[in-house]
């Protein structure tokens, strides 16, 4: 066998998987049936941990140059400016990408595929799977080739990112649990002009319904998302320009069109993969959760499935760790897609309610309430911590082991270890954190007392230590994200929190490498 992970599916989360396993030194393969990359945008809303997760790719100052920050976003509700919500840099402190990036789904895959490419692999288009048989120690997948022909491949495992309708899932015999919403969206791609507030989004809120302006790259660039109203569902032929008389209804009769360059319904569901993980398959992105486009998640959730699973398929592919290592990753992400469903659905209830009173609500008084309750640092980090992906956490994972009592506020197993910027000499300059953090290793922090000098010899080469020296600039950061003195902070490739405590046992972080991770 050639190939030690074959990935199917080369949306977002299918070029993620391959490009973080390749740099893992893992053989993919990567497979699409269409012809070539997606040309729509679809997904608009890049988030902070994305960004974060790119940065390590080399692809973070791309991507920022390409998209536009959110500063900002207007609510008007039923036609009238009603509040003006801040964003801006919501999340400072929080990460080195303090805000939501405005980028379509379009150019975040072709980063990727030039990330990939520089890696000397490329996507193989017009190759589609269509059958799939597991055995003990390997799958056999039945692709479809460019010439027609079918062929078979040996694979130890497999990756499905071949999205909602995934054949990945449908060929395991796994339910897609969940229904559709009887609401039709819409999504165009405009150059168009009109009284919406420039540079920021706008959220035009009505009884019955909403519209969404993205502000785009370029001149006069917009992105709408809206809901069809009723009489215009149901039908193939739709074209924009029937939207246009209930836009400038909503939005405002001064709209003025001067170009429509794409053009889409679609109608949302909301469902779960019954399991992410079947042997020697999984099931990643849109294959494994759908949801509403509320909140901006969707990509986002598929990028962070694949960045979840390949550091610990590389070490198992590697023979460096034990294959129960992989069934953390249904362990961790499952609950993530639970609460993320629960969430979208109970948000997108409220927008969409054709409720009279839910409408009033949404009208009058959940613009004010919104405008006022950002306003406040604590609501704000809240509000960022829950869009950007950064307060995403595997607490309950077996992977998340705790040693001592730590402060309840403070960072624990399973969460994403905190931003900081930290002296990690005595006399040496403050640097950031995330910059010394090597994604494709585990890192031992610790606080306030020195670190085993001989390292974790079970960690061998996947490790690296930083002994963060006491220092006035160091306690000052430390003491803002609640960590105490001394402290250790075992960190995962992912940078989540494995293994805290407070006084280092060295002999305890062993123990913790070989049980939970089985390393050997
Ligand atoms: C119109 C529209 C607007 C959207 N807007 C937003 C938004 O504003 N915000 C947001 O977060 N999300 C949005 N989404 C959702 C977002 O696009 C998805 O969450 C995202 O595309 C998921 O990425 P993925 O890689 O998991 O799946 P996909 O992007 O669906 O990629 C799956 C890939 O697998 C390939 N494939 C499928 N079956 C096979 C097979 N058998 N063999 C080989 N290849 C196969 C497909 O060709 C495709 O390239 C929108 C979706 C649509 C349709």
């Amino acid at each position: 066998m050639d190939t030690d992970v074959l990935v199917v599916g080369a949306g977002p989360t299918g070029l993620m998987l391959a490009n973080q396993l390749a740099r893992r030194g893992v053989r993919v393969r990567i497979i699409d049936r269409h012809a070539g990359p997606a040309r729509e945008s679809r997904a608009l809303g890049v988030q902070a941990r994305t960004l974060e997760i790119y940065s390590h790719l080399g692809i973070a100052d791309q991507a920022v140059a390409l998209g536009k920050k959110a500063d900002g976003a207007v609510l008007w509700a039923e036609g009238r400016r009603a509040a003006r919500v801040p964003l801006g840099d919501i999340g400072r402190d929080v990460s080195p990408y303090p805000y939501l990036l405005v980028l379509g789904q379009d150019d975040n895959e072709r980063l990727l595929g030039d990330a990939l490419r520089a890696r000397g692999l490329a996507v193989q288009w017009n190759t589609e799977l269509v059958g799939l048989a597991q055995d003990t120690d390997h799958v056999t997948a039945t692709l479809k080739n460019s010439d027609a022909t079918t062929s078979e491949v040996r694979v130890p495992w497999l990756a499905g990112c071949d999205g909602a309708r995934s054949t990945v899932r449908e060929l395991n015999g796994i339910a897609f649990e969940g229904a559709p919403y009887q609401h039709v969206f819409f999504v165009a791609d405009l150059q168009m002009t009109g009284s919406m507030a420039p540079e920021v989004l706008n959220v035009y809120l009505w009884r019955t319904g909403f519209h969404l302006l993205f502000p785009m790259r370029g001149t006069d660039h917009w992105r709408i998302v809206g809901i069809l109203p009723p009489h215009l569902r149901g039908r193939d032929d739709l074209t924009f320009e029937e939207t246009i008389p209930t836009l400038r209804h909503e939005v405002g009769n001064e709209l003025s069109f001067q170009a429509c360059n794409w053009f889409s319904t679609y109608r949302i569901h909301h469902r779960r993969a019954a399991r992410f993980h079947d042997r020697r398959c999984f099931l990643l992105g849109d294959a494994a959760h759908v949801h509403s486009p509320v909140g901006g998640q969707g990509m986002n959730t598929g990028l962070q499935d694949a960045y979840n699973l390949a550091w610990k398929l590389a070490l198992v592919v590697s023979g460096r760790a034990g294959a129960a290592l992989v069934h953390s990753y249904e362990d961790e992400r499952l609950p993530v897609a639970n609460h993320l469903l629960k969430r979208t659905d109970r948000l997108f209830s409220i927008v969409v309610s054709d409720s009279w009173l839910v409408g009033l609500c949404r009208t009058r008084v959940m613009p004010k309430i919104m405008a006022l309750a950002l306003r406040t640092a604590a609501v704000q980090r809240i509000a960022f911590r829950t869009i950007s992906q950064t307060g995403i956490r595997y607490r309950r994972s077996p992977l998340s082991q705790e040693l001592a009592d730590l402060p309840e506020d403070g960072p624990h197993a399973g969460d994403r270890f905190p931003w900081l910027r930290l002296k990690f000499q005595a006399n040496g300059p403050v640097e950031d954190l995330y910059g010394k953090l090597d994604d494709t290793r585990f890192t031992l922090l610790v606080f306030g007392q020195a670190a085993p000098r001989g390292g974790i010899p079970e960690l061998g080469d996947q490790g690296r230590v930083h002994e963060v020296p006491i220092d006035p600039t160091n306690d000052r950061e430390l003491a803002r994200v609640r960590i105490p003195r001394p402290s250790f902070f075992l960190l995962r490739p992912d940078g989540h929190v494995g293994l805290a405590g407070a006084a280092l046992d060295a002999a305890a972080v062993s123990r913790y490498i070989s049980e939970r991770l089985r390393f050997g």
